[in-house]
């Protein structure tokens, strides 16, 4: 088991696996969303996560005209784990707590629209468009 928290500790979860691949999405939305060169996030099934508190303080926004959401707290902002599909969520990878797990980045996604600034250097697959097994 893991868990995880959001900056101001309003937000706690477990997820009851200990999961390993990493997901990193470089689409512009994503980088939008984190500021960063995109979102890393790991895929864990329903009912393998829970909250622990703060659940009310989970906000979701809908982009329109796109099948993209972002959730986030309410008080600090931090991105938090959201509904990946019918049968799984994701969770941003930093927020996990790392000491006990075997996290890697397994796979990129959208690489082929990812910022010119953005090097992909570590052993992830890389997907030009979204995953492919
Ligand atoms: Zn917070
Ligand atoms: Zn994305």
């Amino acid at each position: 088991m893991v868990e995880g928290c959001c900056n101001c500790s309003s937000v706690t979860f477990a997820i009851d696996i200990d999961p390993k691949d990493i997901f990193v999405c470089h689409c512009s939305i994503c980088r939008r969303w984190t500021g960063n060169n995109g979102v890393a996030v790991v895929i864990v099934p329903k009912d393998k996560f829970r909250w622990i508190t703060g659940e009310d303080q989970v906000a979701c926004w809908t982009k329109p005209n796109a099948d993209w959401q972002s959730w986030f707290c309410r008080t600090c902002g931090s991105a938090l784990p959201g509904v990946n599909d019918d049968t799984n969520m994701f969770v941003p990878a930093g927020l996990i707590e790392t000491s006990t797990t075997n996290l890697r980045v397994a796979h990129h996604i959208w690489a082929g629209s990812k910022a010119s600034w953005d090097e992909i250097s570590d052993d992830g697959k890389i997907h030009l468009e979204s995953f492919q097994n």
